[in-house]
């Protein structure tokens, strides 16, 4: 994903999504970025009120070249299972910071 279609779906994230917590949209400034691929990519959104929230965004894109008017994004808002969280927790834990290896 390019620095445009970040700047795009940055937008979307903070018009769209808000703190589990506070209930308060995010602003961009919130926002940090975890990783992207092609069509995919991870944000640390932290609020004010110190909560934190992982937002994955998948990019649908019509065709290869695109102008941001014609892009469609999804967040991908299912439920977290314990699994998941369990899952997060035990990649966390054995994460050595090295974000290249990740998104291979
Ligand atoms: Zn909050």
């Amino acid at each position: 994903m390019n620095y445009t279609d970040l700047q795009v779906v940055i937008k979307e994230v903070c018009g769209q999504s808000a703190c589990s917590r506070c209930k308060k949209k995010y602003l961009e400034s919130d926002i940090n970025i975890v990783g992207t691929t092609k069509n995919e990519a991870v944000f640390m959104a932290h609020c004010p009120c110190g909560t934190n929230a992982i937002v994955n965004v998948s990019v649908k894109r019509k065709q290869a070249n695109i102008t941001p008017h014609e892009r469609q994004w999804d967040p991908i808002n299912n439920k977290i299972t314990l699994n998941e969280v369990l899952d997060m927790h035990n990649f966390l834990t054995n994460f050595d910071g090295d974000l290249q290896n990740v998104f291979k």
